[in-house]
């Protein structure tokens, strides 16, 4: 298990791009790998291609940069029913938790990125999730990914790091956490080409990106921009 390898979960987002210009920085031969599980839109699916080469161009992160993986969880579009795979209005439950929740979305991703890890030889895992500015997902908490990190090492016989870059970080933070780690053309890069909208809106261009505008994702986006150009 090599030291100097990383896995990314990638969804070309904002917030695991962010992570993976994060790991470029940091580790000499990064992976990523991104899920298909049915999600109604397939925008998610068509910006990481494009922004991975444009990372590609930045520094000297082309050469770091390796195979980018795809894995098929089309089970978790049959087992859940939530806004994200059906075509619902987003709406907030009686449990406090939005329709957009995918139960054991995080967990499901993270057994799989350590299964891929183990066959790849990588030792680090890197992902986007925040408890910080955020939808209230239990499975983006820090303790259920500590919790993960032990529950992987003792299945798998193994010594994975979860890494959790913006676990503490609003989202102003993690545009400056962008521009910190490459500059203004990183900013750019993801707030042209990333993508957070749940409704997969790439019609409606904004000072933050495109989006709907009115989703909890956008909303979050774009209140996180505003603070990000107001400091
Ligand atoms: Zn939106």
């Amino acid at each position: 298990m090599s030291d100097d390898k990383a896995l990314v979960l990638f969804s070309g987002g904002q917030d695991s791009t962010t992570c993976l210009a994060w790991a470029l920085s940091r580790f000499a031969h990064v992976e990523t790998l991104g899920f298909d599980y049915g999600q109604r839109h397939r925008i998610e699916l068509d910006v990481r291609p494009r922004v991975l080469a444009q990372l590609r161009k930045i520094d000297d992160w082309g050469s770091k940069l390796g195979d980018d993986h795809m894995l098929d969880l089309a089970v978790l579009g049959q087992v859940s029913q939530t806004a994200l795979t059906q075509n619902v209005a987003i709406a907030m439950q009686e449990n406090g938790l939005p329709n957009t929740f995918v139960p054991g979305r995080n967990i499901l991703f993270m057994t799989f990125a350590a299964t891929l890890a183990y066959r790849r030889g990588i030792k680090h895992l890197i992902t986007g999730v925040c408890e910080t500015d955020y939808s209230g997902y239990p499975d983006c908490r820090d303790d259920t990914m500590k919790a993960m990190q032990v529950a992987l090492n003792l299945g798998m016989e193994s010594r994975f790091v979860i890494h959790t870059p913006l676990m503490w970080i609003d989202k102003a933070n993690t545009w400056k956490l962008a521009e910190a780690l490459a500059g203004r053309a990183l900013v750019e890069l993801i707030r042209e080409e990333t993508h957070s909208c749940y409704n997969g809106d790439r019609t409606h261009h904004h000072e933050w990106g495109y989006g709907c505008g009115t989703c909890p994702a956008c909303a979050l986006r774009a209140q996180g921009w505003q603070r990000y150009i107001a400091t």
